[in-house]
């Protein structure tokens, strides 16, 4: 086995500074925050803990460099934003070390997930721009779209540059500047995107890093009085804090929260293809993605040999350490998350659902590392925690249903609204039957969130508000002014 520690880049080892007006310095407190392998369970770097004070500079820093980047043309900034991206595919292998190590994600898949996907996302937000209606004529009216002010961004672990890239490159094109904070669990990958933001040429001041955890750096940014927008992606705890906080201020605020989708089989779906996209769509990152497709719906005349075909999948995942590169799985993030995954497999064997394959423990052999075995439940129906509260975790819940309308019932039957798929052979059917299903995306046989990335992504209900990716996310960081007559 690989040490997670000796492997990480030195280019993420204990960076005690914050980038603030295109300047590394230090904290105003002595606080840190230790960065811990969830593969070792040991610490492999240290991090600040930032404080107000350090978030209050960083947004005066922003707030400085905005009048001048605001006045580049969109061209100049889409360019630089272009630039960004190929400094990211550039460090593609040293980000995929950093990111298996802090997160845990197999290295073969993170480089590909993690970070040709976000630079992607970067090129992708850039080509939109080119055709975004900066400017247009509304009968004798112009209407201009300008730039919202200072953002803060705020993100997670889980697919942390993702989501970085996702917020970052449309604020930067809108000609906003941005505080960022990542996640203080996966903090690392941060850094090297800061320096990918110097080295394509961005001005000083128009992004600024500043590490630290939600109540003390969070919540100083999005009080921040020269703050705009807040921009976090995170739970439904975190978001709704968020929205309270910044509504004083009346700040825009997009929320990019949790989900608990359905993915719908119909009756004359092709079941070779089903299960292998299933288990992939739910099992992903170990569970942890917010648009998991964690709820198999099928129809009860095919649930046992829907169970069966499942069963034997998600038995054939090889789960270890992130550094074999012939593993799917690897640990999830952090013993807290170990902890409430478990939390809620045992809840659902409490609620009656029928446990299929896993349970609360981690895969054998694996005594070191919050590993946890896939897991796989049946007859789970919407009274049940399982059925309604997100896991985000290895844990698929099988949902019988009788008929067409039983599973739009069941599909809706949750408080959240991200993701949700639907299959069958008649792909109109599929489509006629994803207008009913309340949430942000629906794929359509398997389709993947990664080959769609300039169509809109974000929830309904409690799985948020707002939408990144494509034109509706460059309009979260923009005023709509009406030039009349
Ligand atoms: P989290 O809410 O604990 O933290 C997310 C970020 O918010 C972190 O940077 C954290 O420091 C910050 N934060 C926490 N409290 C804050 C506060 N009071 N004020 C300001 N900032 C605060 O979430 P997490 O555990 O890092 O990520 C997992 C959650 O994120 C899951 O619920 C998942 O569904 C969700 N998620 C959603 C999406 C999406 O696009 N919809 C994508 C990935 C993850």
């Amino acid at each position: 086995m690989t040490s997670a520690a000796a492997v990480l880049p030195a280019s993420v080892r204990d960076r005690l500074e914050h980038l603030i007006g295109g300047e590394w310095v230090g904290s105003s407190g002595a606080e840190r925050i230790s960065v811990v392998s969830p593969s070792t369970e040991l610490p492999v770097a240290h991090v600040l803990q930032g404080t107000a004070a350090d978030a209050d500079r960083a947004v005066r820093a922003a707030h400085d460099a905005w009048p001048l980047w605001a006045a580049r043309p969109v061209g100049e900034r889409i360019a630089l934003v272009r630039a960004l991206a190929a400094e990211l595919q550039r460090r593609g292998d040293e980000l995929g070390v950093v990111i298996a190590t802090e997160v845990g994600m197999p290295r073969h898949i993170a480089v590909a997930a993690q970070v040709r996907l976000p630079a992607t996302v970067i090129e992708r937000m850039a080509d939109v721009a080119a055709d975004h209606p900066w400017e247009e004529r509304i009968g004798a009216a112009t209407v201009v779209r300008e730039p919202a002010g200072v953002v803060a961004a705020i993100t997670p672990w889980n697919m942390p540059l993702h989501q970085i890239a996702a917020k970052v490159a449309p604020a930067l094109i809108a000609g906003c500047t941005i505080v960022l904070k990542p996640s203080e669990v996966a903090p690392l990958n941060a850094f090297v995107f800061a320096e990918c933001t110097q080295a394509a040429g961005l001005p000083a001041g128009a992004f600024n890093l500043v590490c630290g955890n939600g109540p003390g750096v969070g919540e100083a940014l999005v009080t921040h009085p020269l703050i705009s927008v807040v921009s976090l992606t995170g739970s439904v705890r975190s978001g709704a804090r968020v929205a309270a906080l910044a509504a004083a201020g009346v700040k825009r605020v997009c929320l990019e929260l949790g989900g608990k989708s359905p993915n719908l089989v119909l009756d004359d779906a092709d079941l070779d293809a089903v299960i292998p996209s299933a288990i992939e769509q739910a099992f992903f990152n170990s569970g942890q993605a917010c648009n998991a497709l964690s709820r198999l719906l099928v129809p009860r005349h095919v649930l046992d040999e829907v169970e069966e075909r499942l069963v034997a999948g998600t038995r054939a995942l090889r789960v270890g350490d992130p550094f074999d590169d012939s593993v799917h799985l690897g640990p999830l993030v952090s013993a807290r998350q170990r902890d409430s995954v478990r939390g809620h497999i045992r809840a659902a064997i409490d609620d009656g659902a029928r446990l299929l394959t896993g349970g609360p423990e981690a895969p054998p052999g694996l005594t070191r590392g919050y590993y946890q075995v896939p897991t796989v439940f049946s007859d789970v129906v919407p009274a049940m925690r399982l059925g309604r509260e997100e896991v985000f975790g290895p844990v698929l819940a099988v949902q019988p249903y009788a008929d067409e309308d039983d599973a739009v019932a069941i599909a809706n039957s949750t408080p959240y609204g991200l993701s949700g798929g639907v299959w069958s052979a008649d792909v109109e059917r599929a489509r006629r039957v994803a207008r009913r299903i309340r949430s942000g995306q629906v794929k359509i046989n398997g389709a993947r969130t990664r080959d769609y990335l300039d169509t809109p992504f974000g929830g309904y209900g409690l799985s948020g508000l707002g939408r990144e990716l494509g034109s509706s996310g460059i309009d979260e960081f923009v005023e709509i002014k009406a030039i009349l007559g």
